[in-house]
Order: structure tokens, then C-alpha cells, then sequence
């Protein structure tokens, strides 16, 4: 009786084991469904328009000459940015992304990438305000790879911020769980991100519903964001308040 019962709570065991596995790769066939038909959905838009576009010229090509490469660029453009996000992520995914680490000012650099932000940010009608502090935070850090986060985060900024609001940037040191740390903050006082979608953002593809919104994008941002700084072994936070602004905060550990 008592090798029945033990063979009997092994079986039982084994049955739990194989349904927990079975449910692991049913979800994650799930995700892979769900991702291709998002990647078909964002596809398909830019190449109704080009195809659209090249229709036209045929047709009429006088009257579509002057205006339709411009459109068919356009399009094309965010395709390509689409695909180079995507390859991005995979890459990253794959361990196929190598840290290019150089050493310097993370605040200088920083500093230097937001600027390159202002006059768009003047031609939109926002006010950047980059917080000037003389002080050098010495670190090893990735150039490219930054460059990439610190756009993402300003251009959502400014993208979710309606003119005469402001975008403010801001670097300083800290300690966090007794590391030194470099806080990078983008802070913005847009339309803000309702509670139920601040935990979805980081999800690719995910765009906060909205039903007058034609902002541009693809919901790709973030979550290459997300991938890069996990990738530095930091951290984001955000904090957000719908119609107040939204703050996003990134954590790089310093190791100089
Ligand atoms: P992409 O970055 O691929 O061009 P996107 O900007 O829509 O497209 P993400 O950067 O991943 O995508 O952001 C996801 C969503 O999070 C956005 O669509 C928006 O709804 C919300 N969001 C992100 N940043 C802000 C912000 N600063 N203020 C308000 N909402 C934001
Ligand atoms: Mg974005």
C-alpha cells in the first residue's frame, strides 16, 4: 500500500509538472500569434499608402509627381525604423548585443543629447529645459545605446505634450540599495498615462487607447527602451498622472 501511494503521488506530480509545461508554451505561442499579427497590422498601413501612392503616379502623373515621393519616403521611413526596432530587440534578445562601454561624463553626455532636441522641441511650441549642473559624473557608459534611450524618452515627451507645456531633463548621482547610481529624469507635463496602462507600456506594441489620437508610432519605443537599460543592468521607473504629466526615471549603476 505504501509503494502504491508513492507511485501514486508521483504520478500525480508528473501529470502537474507536464500541464504547467504545456501551459508555459501554449502562452508563449500565444505571444508569438499576437506579435505577428501586430507586425502584419503596422506593416500593412505604410504599404497601402506606398502602394496607394504609386497607383496614382501611374495614373496621374502630373499631378502626383510633386507630392507623392514625398509621401512614398515618408512611409517607407517608418517602415524602416519599424524593422530596425524590431532587429533591435531580437538582437537583444539573442545575447547578440555587445555593450560598447566608453568612459566619461554620462551628465556632459546627456546634456549634449538633449540639446539636440530643442528646436524641435521650439518648433512644436515646448519649452526643454535641460538642468545645468557643473559637476562631472565620471562612469563607464554605452554612447549608442544611451543615445537611443534618452531619444526615445524625449521624443515621447515631446510627442504626448501639447504646445506650451514643458519637457525638463535632469542628471544627477544617488544612492540606491547602497550602489552609486546616475538617476537620468525626462519629466513632462503632458496628457499623462492612466494607472490601469502605466504597467502595459513597456509591452511592445502597447499604445495607450485614445480615440481621437493620431499620434504617430508603433508602441515599440519603450520596449526597446526597456531592453537597453536591462541590458546596462539599470533600472526605469515612471510615475504619471493622467492630465497632470508623466516622469520617467532611469537608473544606471556608475563604476568608476
Ligand atoms: P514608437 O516609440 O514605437 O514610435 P510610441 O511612442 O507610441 O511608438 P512607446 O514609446 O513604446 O510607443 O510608448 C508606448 C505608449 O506609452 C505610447 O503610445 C503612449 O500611449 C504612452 N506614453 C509613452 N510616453 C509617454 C509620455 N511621456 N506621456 C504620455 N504617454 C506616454
Ligand atoms: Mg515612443
Amino acid at each position: 500500500a505504501c509503494i502504491l501511494f508513492i507511485v501514486i503521488l508521483f504520478m500525480k506530480d508528473k501529470s502537474r509538472f507536464e500541464k504547467a509545461e504545456a501551459e508555459k508554451l501554449r502562452k508563449i505561442d500565444e505571444a508569438k500569434t499576437k506579435l505577428f499579427t501586430n507586425v502584419s497590422h503596422e506593416f500593412r498601413t505604410p504599404l497601402t499608402v506606398i502602394n496607394g501612392m504609386a497607383e496614382q503616379m501611374e495614373k496621374h502623373p502630373e499631378k502626383w509627381m510633386e507630392t507623392g515621393p514625398e509621401k512614398i519616403k515618408t512611409q517607407s521611413q517608418i517602415l524602416l525604423r519599424l524593422v530596425n526596432q524590431m532587429l533591435h530587440i531580437a538582437k537583444i534578445e539573442a545575447d547578440e548585443m555587445p555593450l560598447n562601454l566608453i568612459q566619461g561624463d554620462i551628465r556632459k553626455f546627456v546634456y549634449y543629447l538633449s540639446e539636440s532636441f530643442q528646436s524641435l522641441a521650439e518648433n512644436m511650441g515646448i519649452e526643454l529645459i535641460v538642468s545645468r549642473q557643473k559637476e562631472a559624473i565620471f562612469t563607464d557608459y554605452d554612447p549608442d545605446k544611451l543615445m537611443h534611450i534618452i531619444s526615445n524618452l524625449l521624443s515621447n515627451a515631446l510627442k504626448f505634450t501639447p504646445a506650451g507645456g514643458c519637457v525638463y531633463v535632469d542628471v544627477d548621482n544617488a544612492i540606491e540599495e547602497k550602489k552609486e547610481v546616475v538617476k537620468i529624469t525626462v519629466r513632462d507635463t503632458g496628457r499623462g498615462i492612466p494607472t490601469e496602462s502605466v504597467e502595459k507600456i513597456f509591452e511592445r506594441f502597447y499604445q495607450v487607447p485614445d480615440k481621437n489620437d493620431q499620434t504617430p508610432g508603433t508602441g515599440l519605443g519603450l520596449a526597446l527602451t526597456f531592453e537597453l537599460i536591462k541590458l546596462m543592468k539599470g533600472d526605469i521607473r515612471v510615475n504619471s498622472e493622467k492630465g497632470k504629466g508623466t516622469e520617467f526615471t532611469v537608473l544606471l549603476p556608475v563604476n568608476v
